[in-house]
Order: structure tokens, then C-alpha cells, then sequence
């Protein structure tokens, strides 16, 4: 069983270094009644949180996707998988699952709690992204965080990744006016040519953030999805209109910093009657049917396209994470670790 193994805590910039893959065995059987599931992992997911639980961190919390993984083991992360055997009556042998997994060939999950796959008929690998959790943290975030109105002027930053891509074709299918920032012309052009946003820059080549969003916005923002903070963040607060909306989703920027940024243009919160309203994927969970009702018809329509960044083998899975740090990942980062 080929293992990614976490080796110890990061500070600054994750290296491939940090983590290496080691085998090791497993049973793939378990007990009946045991409340346990042993799945072989198909695809898994490289999400920029995942470098968060690689700091070492005293605080306490709840929130799973903050808990520091334990140096020696395995990572964690969203995954797909199939189920190998199955003590636990709620999942049987040969099922489809999507959430959290190890970052191993074979996972034994305890106390399981995962989504049974029912609709194949779409890559699977669509439930690391569009149909999982990033899926679910652009939807909520965009059509119950941001409260969006048809003609709205909505920027989206890291606007070609996982979540960015599907904000954007929400927005458009809104009928809002919708303009990105990415980190390369071949994402500029994603997000003009494929993903259908009324305009896009590269932000790493505007000396000016400020007069890069004045350009596309001569009227002001009414809402912007963050996923990066930092810079990008004390822009948008320059341009947003009253009563605009910021949805919190992520700020990329400041991760692999010791000391976060500070941000100087907070005020502007207050003129501008500004609601900035974080998020959390995992609180949206239980909404998981209502949020495939909307969204699998738009993918089998193809009223929404979805880029993703494959890498093959778990070998590679220690690159493939550590390149969204760079933005190496030309859309949602997986890697495919074994067939069904
Ligand atoms: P992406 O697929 O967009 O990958 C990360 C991208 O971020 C990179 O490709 C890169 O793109 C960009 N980036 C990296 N470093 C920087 C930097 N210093 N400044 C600006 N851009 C940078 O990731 P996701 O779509 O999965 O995640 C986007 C954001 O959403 C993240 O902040 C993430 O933490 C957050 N998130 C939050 C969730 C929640 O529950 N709140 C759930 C899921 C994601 P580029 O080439 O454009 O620079």
C-alpha cells in the first residue's frame, strides 16, 4: 500500500521534500459490525487547505479541514474511492464514495462519512471538484453568500481554479457582468475563451491592482468572490460599490506566510456599507442533494464546463499539491491513483 507521508510541519513555501511516499501493508478485510470501511482510492484531491494543516498549531478546533495532520502518517484529503469491503451497513462492497480519505492506495476507514456516488455517468473525477466540495463552496458561496442580482458587477480572483472557474459560469448564467484575475495568459484565456468571463487579467502583470480593477470596473465592484487576500484584497476594497458583498472563500496569498499581510483599506467597509461574510464547504453539507440537483444538470448540459489538472500516479502526488502554491495547476488539481 503506497503511502504519501506527511514527515514534519512547514513553515513558509511546502516542498515535495516535506512529504514521501513509503509503503507499507494492509488488511483489505474487516470485521462485520466493525463500523469500518476499507476503499481503494481512485482519485485524490489537492486543495490549498491542506498547507494549512500542515503548520503545527496549538489552537484548538472543530473544523476538520484545520486540524494539523500528524507528522509520520499519512495525509488526508478529499478523495474518490470504491469500496473494497464494508463492516458499516450503510456502504456495501463495490460502492462509490467521495470525502474524506488517506492519502494511500488503500484507505481503512473507521466510523465512516462519505457521499455515495449514484450518478457514474459523468468522470469521477468530477467529485473532487465541480461535484464536490470546491463544487459545493463556489455554490454556496456564490448564490447564498454573495446574494447576487441579474447585471451585478462580480470579480473573481485565482478565477481559473477550482473554485474560481465555477463562480464565474454561475455569475455568467446570472446574467452579471464577470471579470477574473489569474496568474497566466493561458488562464487569461481560460477564463475569456472556455469559461465565457466578460474580461480577465493576468495580475502578475499589473504594477497597478488598483488601476487593473478601475479599468474593469469603471463603475465599481458589487461583488467579489476572494479567494487570495492580501494585495489583490486592499484593491477590491478601493473599488467596491455600496452595499457590495465580499464572500470570503480563501486567501491563497497569505498561507505560507509567517505574518499575514495587513490590509490598509478595511475603512472602506464602513462608507460603503460593505458585508464581507466568510464560508466553510463542510457547513453546506447536509445540503449536499439540494446542491446536485442544480449543478449535475448544468454539467450534463454542458451550461458549465470544468477545467482539471491530472497528475497520474501517487507518485506525484506530492508535486501536485505543492504546485498550487506556485499555480502550477491550470484548473482543479487531482491526482489519479488507481482505476476503477
Ligand atoms: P485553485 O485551484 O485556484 O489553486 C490555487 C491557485 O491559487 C493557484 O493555481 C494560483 O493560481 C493561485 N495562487 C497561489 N498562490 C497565490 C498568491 N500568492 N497570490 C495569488 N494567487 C495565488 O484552488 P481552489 O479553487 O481549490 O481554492 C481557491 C481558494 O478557495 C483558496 O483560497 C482556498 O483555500 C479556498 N477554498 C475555501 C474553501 C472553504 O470552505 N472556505 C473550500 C475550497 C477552497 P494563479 O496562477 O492564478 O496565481
Amino acid at each position: 500500500n503506497k503511502q504519501v507521508i506527511f514527515k514534519n510541519f512547514v513553515e513558509g513555501f511546502p516542498k515535495e521534500s516535506d512529504m514521501e511516499v513509503k509503503t507499507s501493508s494492509i488488511s483489505l478485510k474487516v470485521e462485520e459490525g466493525s463500523n469500518a470501511v476499507v476503499v481503494k482510492n481512485l482519485y485524490l484531491s489537492c486543495d490549498p487547505y491542506m498547507r494549512i494543516r500542515m503548520t503545527q498549531s496549538d489552537q484548538e478546533t472543530d473544523d476538520p479541514e484545520f486540524i494539523p495532520f500528524t507528522p509520520g502518517s499519512p495525509l488526508e484529503g478529499f478523495g474518490v474511492a470504491k469500496v473494497v469491503d464494508s463492516g458499516h451497513p450503510n456502504y456495501k462492497k463495490g460502492d462509490l464514495i467521495w470525502g474524506m480519505v488517506k492519502w494511500e492506495e488503500y484507505s481503512l476507514i473507521e466510523n465512516p462519512q462519505l457521499f455515495k456516488i449514484h450518478h457514474a455517468d459523468v468522470p469521477l473525477s468530477h467529485y473532487t471538484g465541480i461535484l464536490g466540495m470546491p463544487g459545493i463552496t463556489a455554490w454556496a458561496g456564490f448564490y447564498e453568500v454573495c446574494s447576487p442580482k441579474k447585471g451585478e458587477k462580480v470579480y473573481i480572483s485565482a478565477a481559473s481554479g477550482a473554485v474560481g472557474q465555477l463562480v464565474g459560469q454561475f455569475a455568467k448564467l446570472m446574467g452579471c457582468y464577470v471579470v477574473g484575475s489569474a496568474g497566466s495568459k493561458e488562464k487569461v484565456d481560460l477564463l475569456k475563451n472556455k469559461f465565457g468571463f466578460d474580461d480577465a487579467f493576468n495580475y502578475k502583470e499589473e504594477h497597478d491592482l488598483d488601476a487593473a480593477l478601475k479599468r474593469c470596473f469603471p463603475e465599481g465592484i458589487d461583488i467579489y468572490f476572494e479567494n487570495v487576500g492580501g494585495k489583490i484584497l486592499d484593491a477590491v476594497l478601493l473599488n467596491m460599490r455600496l452595499r457590495g458583498r465580499i464572500a470570503a472563500c480563501g486567501m491563497i496569498s497569505q498561507y505560507n506566510l509567517h505574518q499575514p499581510e495587513g490590509v490598509h483599506n478595511l475603512m472602506n467597509i464602513v462608507g460603503k456599507r460593505i458585508r464581507m461574510e466568510g464560508l466553510m464547504a463542510f457547513d453546506y453539507f447536509p445540503q449536499y442533494e439540494k446542491f446536485l440537483d442544480a449543478v449535475l444538470p448544468f454539467v450534463r448540459e454542458k451550461k458549465v464546463v470544468y477545467v482539471e489538472d491530472i497528475a497520474e500516479g501517487i507518485e506525484g502526488a506530492p508535486a501536485a499539491l505543492v504546485g498550487l502554491f506556485s499555480g502550477r495547476n491550470v484548473g482543479k488539481q487531482v491526482v489519479a491513483v488507481a482505476k476503477e
